[in-house]
């Protein structure tokens, strides 16, 4: 338990303590010159002087930010032995004045006894060690002294003064309880009993304040469950508590107490170290431990008849003397679990300068993307497909940022970061409207395409309004006819929602005319199963196969079961990323319908695919005709 905000308490006490004790202490010495007791009472008050210099010491050497576990120790011990002397020698002036009778001196000492027992009950609340020996101290030698006056009232007041010790007891009792448990509350997490999140960050702080003078290192261990939202989901929020817990305890039996574990909400873990002398020391045994660590939390699971299996993403920081602030060194513990999430989870990932560099680049790519709408640095690029006799039958629309600092930006570094920031809905409906104008204006002008292929990203496509804005983006710029050119590409993580929203959102669309096709193509997560629920009408073989034809017979094997199943469902098939001409003639033998890739076509600008629509078209036609003549 950590008691340093009650030391803290402890130690705001010992001035009021001093007070209490030098002002009325002066009213004895007064006393012992008026009664002829002088000489006494100056030695007390000259012992209680020098204890008050042992707390005035005290009170000044207690600096938490910067002690160890030891040094603390030490302090509080030494402040015990303070508030012991201190209050010993309250009794011992009692014991002394409750004798002069004859002055009447006793009853003073009697008063002055009992009220310095109720500032005990009252400053020492929060330390039971404390107050409750300094209490029997304090009223013991009182009870006593009323028994040993043999009279009927002495034995009346003995009787009450042992009442009052009880109460006194019983209510500093209770207020310490209170006090521990709002503490254990104020620190704690109710569901798992680990750290909460606002005593880490205390706690971070703390310890980098000390890191600072004594040159060690300690690491930090972010610990992210991988997909726990699915178990929420999917078997309810009792079930998702018990895993929690379960994972909280694995964390604390396999640490025991020498690190510090907090959960810092959600499916959110951190654990801190122990100090270390040097860097290379603490990120090897970092590593080592979280090691272990995945593999304890990976064990399988029983929670109510349900066999469970999780995995995590571990981020690994090392906290020294770099900077000040502990958020600094959780962002950074974030930003290398974020990593690991992004190289397929089940993973740790060490922060370190290069990861950094990518992060800011990252960032500062997204603050650039807010403004390219803006600035009109967003492009379409048009990539032509083509069918068996290499006639271009459809395009796909391909999205170029064009940013004045970082020349074009790929769409692969920068889709996936509008979708985080939300800006993708803003963005895809940009390219929508720009790519309908570039269908109406190709209608107008002869360039009839079978399909016109547009990405949509799943953030977009599960956008409450996404329906609604395509049905009012067709009626402004589309006929019917040319809405049903139109093919809608999604990715298989499209898989990973709600299969009927899907399936309602699909079927409203295709209403309006508009078709699907499944982009990169045996690369996720479909499932034939899933294939055939879905409204889908073609599929698109990934460029990755396509690119190891002719070099791996794995990769052909797949292509042609693709080719094949594609058949049997009745859908047609786009291959991509075709290169070269073996590739071609290989997909041609094997049944796919149209073709994309370099070796037809890059993507091209407006004008350069309507020249390239009409010298293919135009030519392949002519010698078409040509053929017929002869
Ligand atoms: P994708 O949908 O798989 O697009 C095909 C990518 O392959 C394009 O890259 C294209 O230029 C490239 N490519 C085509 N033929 C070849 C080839 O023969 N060889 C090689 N090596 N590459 C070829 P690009 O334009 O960089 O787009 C990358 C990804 O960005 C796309 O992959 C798509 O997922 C996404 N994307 C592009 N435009 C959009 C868009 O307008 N909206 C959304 N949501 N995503 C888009
Ligand atoms: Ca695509
Ligand atoms: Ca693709």
């Amino acid at each position: 338990m950590n008691s340093q905000r009650f030391y803290l308490f402890l130690q705001k006490q010992i001035l009021l303590m001093i007070g209490l004790s030098m002002i009325p202490g002066l009213a004895y010495i007064l006393l012992g010159w008026m009664y002829g007791v002088a000489e006494p009472a100056l030695i007390w008050y000259a012992m209680m002087t020098a204890v008050s210099l042992f707390g005035w010491k005290l009170y000044h050497d207690f600096k938490p930010d910067l002690m160890d576990e030891t040094s603390l120790e030490i302090w509080y011990n030494r402040l015990s032995l303070f508030y012991y002397l201190i209050f010993i020698l309250w009794t011992v002036i009692f014991l002394f004045y409750c004798t002069e009778t004859k002055y009447n001196l006793h009853y003073i000492a009697i008063f002055t006894q009992i009220g310095a027992s109720v500032v005990a009950s009252t400053l020492l609340v929060s330390d039971k060690r404390l107050f409750l020996p300094v209490l029997l101290i304090m009223m013991i030698p009182l009870i006593i002294y009323f028994a040993l006056i043999g009279e009927w009232y002495g034995y009346v007041l003995s009787v009450f003064s042992t009442i009052f010790l009880g109460v006194l007891l019983y209510s500093s009792e209770n207020s310490y309880r209170l006090i521990q448990k709002n503490y254990y509350q104020a620190q704690h997490d109710a569901l798992t009993g680990l750290y909460n999140r606002r005593f880490f960050v205390e706690y971070m702080e703390r310890l980098i304040a000390r890191l600072q003078i004594s040159n060690k290192f300690v690491y930090i261990l972010l610990i992210d469950l991988d997909h726990f939202k699915t178990i929420n989901d999917t078997l309810g929020h009792d079930i998702g508590d018990k895993v929690l817990q379960e994972v909280a305890e694995r964390i604390r039996r396999y640490c025991g107490y020498r690190y510090t574990i907090a959960r810092l909400g959600g499916d959110e873990f951190v654990i801190v170290s122990q100090e270390y002398e040097s860097t290379e020391d603490c990120q090897s045994l970092a590593f080592n431990f979280s090691e272990t660590l995945l593999q304890l939390i990976k064990a399988p699971y029983l929670i109510d008849d349900h066999h469970l299996y999780l995995s995590a993403s571990i981020g690994i920081n090392g906290v020294g003397k770099r900077a000040t602030d502990a958020q600094h060194f959780i962002k950074e513990a974030d930003i290398a679990m974020y990593e690991a999430k992004a190289q397929g989870r089940d993973g740790i990932i060490l922060f370190n300068d290069e990861l950094s560099k990518r992060v800011e680049h990252h960032l500062e790519i997204e603050r650039r993307l807010y403004f390219a709408l803006e600035h009109n640095e967003i492009e379409l690029r048009y990539q032509p497909q083509v069918n068996k006799d290499q006639e271009v039958v459809g395009c796909e629309v391909l999205v170029r940022w064009n940013n004045p600092e970082y020349g074009f930006v790929s769409p692969s570094e920068f889709i996936h970061i509008a979708e985080k920031t939300g800006l993708i809905i803003e963005l895809g409906n940009y390219i929508l409207e720009e790519a309908f104008k570039t269908l109406r204006a190709w209608n107008a002008r002869g360039i009839k395409l079978k399909q016109f292929s547009i990405n949509i990203s799943v953030r977009q496509f599960f956008h409450t309004s996404f329906g609604k804005e395509i049905e009012t983006l067709i009626k402004t710029f589309l006929t019917q006819e040319m809405a049903s050119q139109i093919v809608f590409e999604v990715t298989e993580t499209i898989l990973i929602e709600d299969i009927e929203r899907i399936i309602q959102t699909m079927k409203r669309l295709k209403t309006m005319g508009i078709t699907f096709s499944m982009d990169d193509f045996g690369t996720g997560y479909s499932s034939l199963s899933s294939l055939r629920e879905m409204p889908i009408d073609e599929l698109k073989i990934d460029r990755s196969f396509v690119s190891r034809l002719g070099r791996h017979s794995a990769d052909e094997q797949m292509v042609k079961t693709i080719l094949t199943m594609a058949n049997i469902f009745g859908l047609s098939t786009v291959s991509e990323g075709v290169e070269t001409e073996e590739q071609f003639q290989f997909l041609l033998k094997n049944g796919s319908d149209m073709f994309q890739g370099y070796y037809f076509a890059r993507p091209l600008d407006k004008e350069q695919f309507e020249t390239f629509y009409m010298e293919r078209n135009g030519k392949v036609k002519r010698f078409k005709s040509l053929a017929y003549e002869i």
